[in-house]
């Protein structure tokens, strides 16, 4: 009983509820490509929504961004992306698989002990060609990262913005890397989005700023209800570092398959924008009105995966419980992501009771995701809905034609509290803004 195992189980019920499931399945589907369908696509965008909140609207010196994709393939050498972001490939000499060097132990082939080629360095990024003619000239990539956009136009946005020192920047948005060996479900994937903030700093208090998001970040996921106890913060050594980085924080959660990282928290010092001002022969330097110094800030950037972090909720959600013989599975999820808030049930397909049940799903529609459900039992509506984190049910039932109140089933204690119609939103409203996550 209880928490996750392995996670199968969850790559089963994402797929059996239409959470996700791989691409291009009548086709026999593509390698680590996925597709969201209508429930994965509300927590999806739920996801993104508390990020955006958490890191953007909630700092009055903290604005958003949505940069383009396809950048112009200079900025690619600028970052040293074209060079260096590479990783070591081997290939098995007897049974042809094909290894991440650094993602293996030993020197032999993981899968038949056969003989390893030399590592090659493989460049990750996508290349593909802008205009009709396919020749060198026309060669561009498809963004790795969503970060580079930030740092082309951060004069632009600090002007318009009227930003001063500290200030970040943050978009999301989808980015793409040709890795060697995706897996994991959508833990690693070719196609993914990207959830970034680089922020501004001067030299006087960058390890401040620094430390300050390491922890930010850190606490995002503890807010959003996964188990401390599961989330732990690991710095990158020396040997491990990006090649622009001065120093790195990893956020990693405890999958089925191990502590990996979820978020990376890194001090960029001034590379980047130093980069960008030699390749593109344009000053980047920040004025400081009120000292009269001109120069290159330092940057400190938290990047997330949308897909990991996904991941993470779901996989941390996950719990099965024995019930009067039955396992019932129940997604955890914090209200706030869950990706139907409510659901209501008229007791029977009686008239009276959908008319009513409609009604208030209506109302309920304005504000939140809301299922509506008359099929089958009462406790298989239940089931149905704790399976996919759905936190509230409400049931119309004959009563509630006399004395205008429906039962409201909370997810995590199963109690029932009988509430008037008129008063349900606003119980709603306080039962998520007080929401703790449940330990049986
Ligand atoms: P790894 O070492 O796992 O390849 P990385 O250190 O290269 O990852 P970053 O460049 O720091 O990853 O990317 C920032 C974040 O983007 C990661 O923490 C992760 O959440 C997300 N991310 C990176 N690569 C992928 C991928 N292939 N699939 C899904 N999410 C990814």
């Amino acid at each position: 009983m209880g928490e996750l195992k392995d996670l199968d189980t969850l790559v089963a019920l994402a797929k059996r509820r239409g959470l996700v499931f791989p691409s291009s399945e009548i086709y026999g589907g593509i390698n680590s490509c996925w597709d969201y369908g209508p429930l994965g696509v509300e927590l999806k965008r739920n996801v993104k929504e508390a990020w955006w909140q958490a890191t953007i609207r909630a700092h009055d010196n903290v604005v958003g961004a949505d940069t383009s994709i396809i950048m112009h393939p200079d900025v690619w050498r600028a970052s040293g992306h074209v060079d260096n972001f590479t990783d070591p490939l081997v290939d098995c000499k007897q049974c042809k698989q094909r290894f991440r060097a650094d993602q293996i132990p030993g020197d032999r082939c993981p899968n038949c002990g056969g003989e390893l080629t030399k590592p090659r360095q493989f460049n990750l990024m996508f290349k593909t060609f802008m205009g009709p003619v396919e020749d060198a000239a026309a060669q561009v990539y498809l963004r790795p990262e969503t970060a580079q956009g930030i740092f082309v136009d951060y004069k632009t946005i600090q002007a318009a913005a009227r930003l001063r020192i500290p200030f970040g920047i943050g978009q999301i948005g989808k980015s793409f890397r040709n890795e060697v060996s995706p897996g994991n479900f959508i833990f690693r994937s070719r196609e993914f989005e990207q959830m970034e903030m680089e922020f501004f700093v001067s030299e006087k208090d960058d390890d401040y700023w620094f430390q300050t998001w390491v922890e930010e970040r850190f606490q995002w996921y503890i807010r959003l209800g996964v188990r401390p106890e599961r989330l732990r913060k690991r710095p990158h050594g020396q040997e491990e570092l990006a090649h622009y980085a001065k120093a790195c924080i990893d956020v990693e959660y405890l999958f089925p398959f191990g502590w990996h990282e979820v978020e990376g928290i890194a001090h960029r010092g001034r590379f980047d924008l130093t980069q960008h001002q030699e390749h593109s022969g344009k000053d980047l330097s920040y004025f400081d009105d009120q000292t009269g110094e001109h120069y290159i800030p330092i940057v400190i950037e938290a990047s997330a995966g949308v897909d990991r972090a996904l991941l993470t909720f779901l996989a941390d959600a996950y719990d099965e419980e024995e019930d009067q013989g039955e396992t019932r599975v129940v997604l955890r999820l914090h209200p706030q992501l869950a990706p139907v808030k409510v659901a209501v049930f008229p007791l029977q397909k009686k008239p009276a009771l959908v008319e009513k049940a409609q009604a208030l799903r209506k109302d309920l529609a304005r504000r939140y995701n809301v299922a509506y459900d008359e099929a089958g039992s009462i406790g298989r509506r239940y089931r149905r809905q704790d399976e996919v984190g759905t936190p509230y049910c409400i049931t119309v039932d004959f009563q509630s034609l006399e004395d205008q109140a429906v039962t409201v089933r909370d997810r995590d204690t199963t109690r029932q509290d009988r509430v008037s119609m008129e008063q349900v939103p606003q119980y709603l409203e306080e039962k998520m803004r007080t929401y703790q996550r449940y330990r049986p």
